[in-house]
């Protein structure tokens, strides 16, 4: 098995775009491949002409040049690279240009992902074998015809007097006696469109810029067709150094030339792995049903995506020629399961098209999804090995109007994303709601990503309130984003999506940094709340950041606030997480002297011992004890048990989201001596608490005045 890496050139003039593909070929690790990057046209034909790359990945705007420019150069120049053309968006025509012209395949930017540009890089290697076989069958062919059987020219070229051998003229159908001595009689019968190259070539060996004439053209036969000859040629000097006579050769290869343009159309329209029909070919047999549904409307089609699973497994660990045969194999497997009528197609790597022609009934297209799954569970005998596998498959159905057949396709790749993402093995139908939950997901990344640097992100506080006197003692800190376009936005709508796209943090530290000043310009403008804290709440991730005692830290310098009046707000599994794993954070926030409010208390198992050595303020008890206190008993000695523990150990106990009177009532007699939540004020933002701080010892008041607009 070949490991060393594959060596992949980029050229695109934009640093951004070069960025998302080095990450996107870091996602696939392994160190399967290394690239390099240049920016310009010339440069990237400097570097194709040392030859020290498998694949290029071009993009089609290069200042001034295309990419399609650079195909036709590279390939006039014999580099033997094969080049993915890269473009900006999907269109047909550049597409369709960038393949005519030799392209290995075709990409839109926006849409290149790991699994897309792998299998892309995967099919243009196997592409360059296929029309590496085809030149060594060339090569041969030339030795074989080379002599015997051509024809024989000589051109006076003071007289315009030729000399054609009977075989030359027998090549175009002719007797010797029909055809002059004349020039015209051989450049009369040239195919228009190569005169001018013949031409050309005639005056470059002329010149002495070539070293003998050689042209490719097709001649007329006298049967009316035209034939692919091949004429050859050398400049004969006379003593005076002038040139008088030409003399050549003439070969007839019409058969090469047929046999060239049958592989190179089997080479872009077949895999050649597994003899299926590729991308391109299957694209045009969706338009061909898109034409049949215009005219039947009861016509109904699917496009079935179909990816295997854990693919790269079995190329790891059994290595690529055992992966090429299982995809063989599948191909054969998942074929027997459709009808004559359907197509099955390989776009590249682990995955497969199917267009299921004329379906009855949609369901139809789920029994076909289970016989292949079927089929591939059974054991493939592999050499000495037996494998099995599975796939995750996405359905696209001609029921949802498509207008394009692209579209369709990549609607069914999103399905089986999906598949593959709800734990494999299993097919999805696309429908037009997902199509709109995936929109709107990634319009919210993408606005998501913009949001710290244009500042939409807010901070909202909700009064944490001493049972017993009825005064502020704090505020909680609660992130909000002031989407652009929308309302504004409360945790549960963007937090989780922020973690998934690593956003998370750095929002974290503007929290942090953010509710530090506010603490700080409150104290300097309330003397009397010198007591006041705030409660970050910080996600467990950010929690375990190596750099969070610095942050805090700065935080705290910068706004010169004293450690005291800054809470740190986690869960009980973080505080457990952290005790166990990285102790040393918990001391040193204690050195800093921060400490910690136990978020959501009540759910984990915090011990004692856990409890006992953190520097912690207050358990705030979870809502789940705090709604319907007034009628459990079991729910109030849970709090009372809770604020017996906390006593012991000289914490707090806050209890969260109180609603009612009663319930503050009652967690009052419990003796849980601090509570949040709407009954008192719901959050609101930074305004509004200055306004409540100011209020003093009325603040409920003002608190409900507030209460419109709520946060
Ligand atoms: P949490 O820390 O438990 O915050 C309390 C949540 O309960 C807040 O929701 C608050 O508005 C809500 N709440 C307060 N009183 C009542 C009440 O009487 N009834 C009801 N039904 N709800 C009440 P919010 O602001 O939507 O925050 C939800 C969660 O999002 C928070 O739960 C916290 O886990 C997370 N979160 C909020 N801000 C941040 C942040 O800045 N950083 C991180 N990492 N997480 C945050
Ligand atoms: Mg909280
Ligand atoms: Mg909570």
């Amino acid at each position: 098995m070949n490991t060393a890496p594959i060596r992949l050139l980029l050229v695109e003039d934009d640093e951004d775009d070069y960025v998302i593909t080095r990450s996107a070929l870091s996602d696939i690790g392994g160190g399967k491949y290394t690239l390099d990057w240049v920016r310009t046209f010339d440069e990237a034909l400097n570097t194709l002409a040392r030859d020290e790359h498998d694949v290029v990945l071009a993009d089609y705007r290069l200042g001034g040049h295309t990419g399609i420019e650079l195909l036709k150069e590279s390939t006039k120049n014999g580099y033997r690279a094969p080049i993915i053309m890269l473009t900006g968006q999907a269109e047909r025509e550049i597409d369709l240009e960038a393949m005519r012209a030799g392209a290995a395949d075709y990409l839109v930017k926006s849409q290149i992902s790991a699994p897309l540009l792998e299998r892309s890089i995967r099919y243009a290697l196997e592409r360059t074998q296929t029309m590496g076989a085809l030149r060594k069958s060339e090569e041969r062919y030339a030795l074989a015809v080379r002599g015997a059987n051509d024809g024989l020219w000589e051109v006076n070229l003071e007289t315009d007097e030729v000399y054609f051998s009977p075989r030359w003229k027998e090549m175009l159908g002719y007797e010797d006696s029909d055809i002059q001595d004349r020039v015209e009689e051989w450049f009369s019968r040239v195919h228009p469109e190569d005169m001018d190259r013949l031409r050309e070539e005639f005056a470059a060996h002329i010149n002495g810029q070539t070293p003998h004439l050689e042209v490719e053209h097709r001649m007329m036969h006298k049967d009316g067709t035209h034939r692919w000859m091949l004429s050859r040629g050398i400049a004969v000097r006379n003593e005076s150094g002038t040139i008088a006579v030409m003399a050549g050769s003439q070969t007839d290869i019409t058969a090469r030339k047929r046999a060239e343009e049958q592989l190179l159309d089997h080479a872009t329209l077949y895999d050649a792995l597994t003899g299926l029909p590729n991308r391109s070919a299957f694209l045009d047999r969706v338009t061909a049903a898109f034409k049949r549904a215009k005219r039947r409307e009861d016509y109904l089609f699917a496009v079935l995506i179909l990816d295997l699973d854990h693919f790269r497994s079995i190329n790891d660990n059994f290595g690529h020629r055992a992966g090429d045969e299982l995809l063989i194999a599948a191909a054969r497997r998942i074929e027997s399961c459709i009808r004559d009528i359907d197509r099955l197609a390989r776009l590249g790597g682990d995955e497969f098209a199917i267009l299921l022609d004329d379906i009855q009934k949609p369901h139809v297209v789920m029994r076909v999804a289970e016989q292949i799954q079927k089929q591939l569970q059974t054991p493939f005998q592999l050499g000495e090995r037996e494998l099995t596998t599975s796939a995750s498959m996405g359905v696209a159905l001609s029921t949802t109007h498509y207008d394009r057949p692209e579209t369709m396709v990549r609607d069914a790749d999103a399905a089986m994303y999906r598949a593959k993402t709800h734990g494999r093995t299993r097919c999805e139908i696309f429908d037009p709601e997902m199509h709109a939950q995936i929109m709107t997901r990634l319009q919210l990344e993408d606005r998501l990503r913009r949001a710290l640097d244009q500042q939409e992100f807010r901070l909202h506080y909700q009064p944490i309130v001493s049972l017993e006197t009825g005064r502020i003692s704090g505020f909680e800190a609660l992130v909000r984003w002031q989407h652009p376009e929308r309302a504004l936005l409360f945790p549960a709508e963007f937090l989780a999506v922020a973690e998934e796209i690593g956003l998370l943090i750095p929002i974290g530290w503007w929290m942090l940094q953010e509710a530090a000043r506010q603490a700080q310009s409150w104290q300097s403008q309330y003397p009397a709340a010198g007591a006041l804290n705030i409660g970050v709440n910080l996600s467990s991730r950010q929690f375990s950041q190596p750099e969070l005692i610095d942050r805090i830290r700065q935080s705290l310098q910068k706004n010169n606030l004293p450690p005291d009046c800054l809470r740190l707000e986690i869960t009980e599994s973080t505080l457990l997480e952290t005790a166990a794993t990285r102790p040393e954070v918990l001391q040193q926030l204690k050195e800093l002297g921060i400490q910690l409010f136990i978020d959501d208390f009540g759910l984990g198992y915090s011990s004692l011992k856990d409890l006992h050595r953190s520097p912690i303020a207050a358990l705030k008890i979870d809502q789940f004890f705090v709604h319907g206190i007034e009628g459990s008993e079991e729910k109030a000695k849970l709090v009372q048990a809770t604020v017996h523990l906390a006593h012991h150990l000289g914490i707090d106990v806050i209890a969260e989201e109180i609603e009612s009177a009663s319930q503050a009532a009652r967690l009052r007699s419990l003796k849980c001596v601090y509570g949040q939540g709407f009954y008192f004020c719901k959050p609101v933002d930074s305004e509004g608490a200055t306004m409540l701080l100011a209020a003093g010892s009325g603040w409920w008041k003002t608190a409900k005045a507030l209460e419109q607009p709520v946060s």
